[in-house]
């Protein structure tokens, strides 16, 4: 049976992804439970598993009263979070009913335990990537993030990036500032815009479209560098310092 991917908004600009047949549905980050509820209830979908990437409230608010009402499996990091069956870098996950199965990656930078799910094409990567951004650094460090972004960077092109939040048409606002001149990043905004004027999230967007567009994945660029040192008005050499110094640039405004 066909499996559908689809981002609920929720609270903010936030997106719980539901991975569904129909009948079942796997979601990840369910940080609100009400239109959760609903979206399961209008379709008589039964909710079979709770993914979490990380323990912050607007990813995990939700799932008491999910589980109240649909006592599931929630996997998750197991530092943090309060996941039922805590998940190890390398971990295969089988999705119940959906055949699908999903490997845990870990990708801390955003907070220490933040992991990250990839199957069938998709990667479920909460606050880690964004659409032309990535996430703050609350509890990581620069070259922690580096490294969690270039794992994610190395997957295949045509895998689809779902992240948790629609942040995109800002960050393509900052990530001109760093490459005006990038036409794909021009493309994206276009498309992006499109997306949004249509009222339709700008998720889920290929790697390789990121690749092309996203700063925070581009920083071994020679023009992204000197972008940064400019700014800074101090030198950065290599990917860590660069992509330090590109998100404390972006952290400023
Ligand atoms: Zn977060």
């Amino acid at each position: 049976m066909m499996i559908e991917v689809e981002a609920i908004p929720v609270l903010r600009d936030n997106y719980v992804w539901a991975l569904h047949d129909g009948r079942r549905a796997v979601l990840v980050d369910p940080g609100e439970s009400r239109p959760i509820l609903s979206w399961l209830e209008d379709r008589s979908i039964s909710l079979s598993t709770i993914l979490v990437t990380h323990h912050h409230a607007d990813h995990v608010g939700g799932i008491p009263a999910l589980l109240a009402r649909h006592p599931v499996p929630v996997f998750g990091p197991a530092r943090g979070a309060v996941p039922s069956r805590p998940v190890q870098d390398g971990e295969r996950i089988e999705l119940p009913g959906l055949g699908w199965t999903v490997t845990v990656l870990d990708t801390p930078g955003h907070t220490r335990d933040h992991v990250c799910y990839v199957g069938a094409g998709y990667l479920f990567c909460g606050d880690t990537l964004f659409s032309c951004g990535c996430g703050r650094l609350f509890e990581g460090t620069p070259a922690q993030m580096h490294a969690s972004l270039s794992r994610l960077a190395a997957l295949p092109g045509d895998t689809r990036v779902c992240c948790a939040h629609e942040y995109t048409l800002a960050n393509i606002a900052f990530a001109l500032e760093v490459e005006p001149d990038n036409g794909a990043l021009l493309a994206r905004r276009a498309e992006a815009l499109a997306l949004r004027k249509a009222g339709r999230p700008t998720l889920p967007v290929s790697l390789a479209t990121e690749l092309a567009s996203n700063p925070f994945l581009r920083c071994d660029r020679e023009n992204v560098r000197v972008a940064a040192s400019q700014h800074l008005q101090t030198p950065v050499n290599g990917g860590v310092e660069t992509f330090a110094a590109v998100r404390a640039w972006k952290d400023e405004e």
